[in-house]
């Protein structure tokens, strides 16, 4: 345990290493964020809420916490929180890092834990988030979300629909494509726009593309 640890630090040393080295060589370089390991506090809060002993939740070393520069809905700088897998740490934070040059807004970003591990909740507050050892809604089979390979990014301007259902409650007003076409709303993803360019450049798929239900908010690695 001790030993893969200290592994994992290594690891991520370098990724924080290859961002400095960009950032000292291109005069224009974003502040790309960083990835660490879970801290034991963040861990001991996650248990029982976002993390199962009783699901095949991923292990420790294998997520990674990413401090991650963002532009929040009043286009102001801030920094927010992702619990991603460890195998994509620097592609989401590259990511991202397009986001925010894009100028793309984003209401908030906080790990799942903070709102008790619920979706609803955290779709309800709007929150941009990644991990979370769950099922995919009213099914037992586990989400991407689960391995920490999907990330929802504003769920109330990108809601999940299908049929008649849209999730969450205030998502409603950008439901129907006519509704998306016609507002200049912050925070929306569309086709071809920015956000989905820099998913679908590292080989991510998008949940608007779905055809018998639309998850505006979800991309993931698989696709799924
Ligand atoms: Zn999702």
């Amino acid at each position: 345990m001790a030993k893969t640890n200290r592994l994992a630090r290594r690891a991520f040393g370098a990724v924080v290493v290859g961002a400095g080295l960009l950032a000292s060589s291109v005069s224009f370089a974003q502040d790309l964020g960083n990835a660490g390991p879970i801290p034991d506090a963040m861990w001991a809060k996650m248990q029982g809420v976002s993390w199962h002993s009783d699901l095949p939740c991923p292990a420790r070393d294998d997520l990674a916490l990413l401090n991650v520069p963002y532009n929040g809905f009043d286009g102001l700088p801030r920094e927010g929180q992702l619990i991603v897998a460890t195998s994509v740490a620097d592609e989401v934070l590259a990511i991202m890092a397009d986001l925010k040059t894009s100028g793309f807004r984003i209401g908030l970003m906080r790990p799942v834990h903070e709102f008790l591990g619920d979706d609803g909740r955290s779709m309800a507050a709007n929150n941009t988030s990644a991990f979370n050892c769950r099922f995919v809604g009213g099914t037992s089979r586990l989400s991407q979300h689960a391995r920490g390979l999907a990330i929802d990014i504003n769920p109330v301007q990108n809601p999940y629909v299908k049929g008649g259902y849209t999730s969450p409650d205030a998502g409603d007003a950008f439901d129907s494509s006519a509704e998306r076409k016609a507002t200049d709303a912050p925070g929306l993803v569309r086709a071809g726009d920015a956000v989905v360019s820099a998913f679908k450049a590292r080989g991510w798929g998008w949940g608007g593309d779905w055809s018998s239900s639309k998850d505006y908010q979800h991309f993931s690695k698989n696709g799924n």
